[in-house]
């Protein structure tokens, strides 16, 4: 389908963005456009003007910043699968980079694009979460840091403002991290998705399509730190989560491949 009509304005900085974020309550930042754009052609979102940050140049990096890495929220997907600094210190985040879509999709789509749209379905949001990762938003009255857990309110909806954007993610170095990603052709979202890495000695896991967003499973992580095998702890996976049932499964189908997945990604942790 053709998009609604809307307007188009190219961002030159972020304070730009901002201010013309603030002439129109239905603008929109346009990233990647990857997800943006695919809702704009079905007509689920209809922003009257695009505010294009594709060309803030200065949002994409990836670098150490004591025990943390920061990575600039317009890094591409691609960018992610071969930084070095990230393959050094953060292996898992280039490693769920590359299971997302397929080249093209890879070589536009953008970290910040995949937090700020707030999909259940996302591979990264589920690893960032894991991670405990912060995001770090600009606002016209100045920039705030929000934790990944408090991030993510519903499907699609997340605690950004709407005249805020979102600048920075920040994780925390691993050493030892995974991502089993479920799907049912090449190039497909995720049936189900698990992430397990260890955080500071504590093994954390995340789950994708799970709920209506990013799900951490404490049950799992919980059993764990209590001394349970990882047979035992799996079988909390399902525990406080809401698996959708769609056409690619149903939502017991979902409870058990994600228990099968966490037992999985345990033993490769
Ligand atoms: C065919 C196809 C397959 C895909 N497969 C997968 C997959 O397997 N796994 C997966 O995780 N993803 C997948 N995606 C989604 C892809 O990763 C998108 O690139 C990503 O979700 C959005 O990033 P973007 O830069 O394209 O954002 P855009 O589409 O430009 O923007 C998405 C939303 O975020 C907002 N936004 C963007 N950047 C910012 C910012 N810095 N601050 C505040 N708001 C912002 C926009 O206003 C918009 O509401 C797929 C997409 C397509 C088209």
């Amino acid at each position: 389908m053709i998009p609604a009509a809307f307007e188009y304005e190219l961002a030159g900085s972020v304070d730009e963005a901002l201010a013309l974020l603030g002439r129109d309550e239905d603008a929109k930042l346009l990233a990647g456009g990857h997800s943006l754009v695919p809702a704009m052609r079905l007509r689920i979102s209809r922003p009257s003007l695009l505010v294009d940050i594709g060309r803030l140049d200065d949002l994409r990096y990836v670098r150490e910043d004591g025990d943390r890495i920061a990575i600039g929220a317009l890094t591409r997907h691609a960018a992610l699968v071969r930084d070095p600094v990230l393959a050094q210190h953060c292996a898992v985040i280039g490693a769920v980079a590359a299971l997302i879509g397929d080249p093209q999709v890879r070589h536009r789509g953008t970290i910040g694009g995949s937090v700020a749209h707030g999909d259940p379905a996302s591979d990264l949001t589920t690893i960032l979460l894991t991670l405990d990762a912060d995001f770090v938003a600009q606002g016209t009255d100045g920039t705030r840091t929000i934790p990944a857990a408090e991030f993510f309110l519903g499907p699609f909806d997340t605690a950004l403002a709407r005249q805020e954007m979102l600048t920075e993610i920040r994780i925390p170095k691993v050493a030892a991290g995974t991502y089993l990603k479920h799907v049912r052709r090449e190039h497909d979202w995720a049936t189900v998705g698990v992430a397990a890495a260890r955080v500071d000695g504590r093994v954390q896991i995340g789950l994708t399509s799970m709920g209506p967003t990013p799900l951490r499973a404490r049950s799992v992580e919980e059993a764990l730190a209590g001394g349970a095998s990882a047979a035992e702890a799996a079988t909390h996976t399902a525990d406080g989560t809401e698996p959708p049932s769609d056409v690619s499964a149903s939502s017991a189908y979902r409870a058990h491949l994600a228990q099968v997945l966490v037992e999985r990604a345990l033993a490769e942790l």
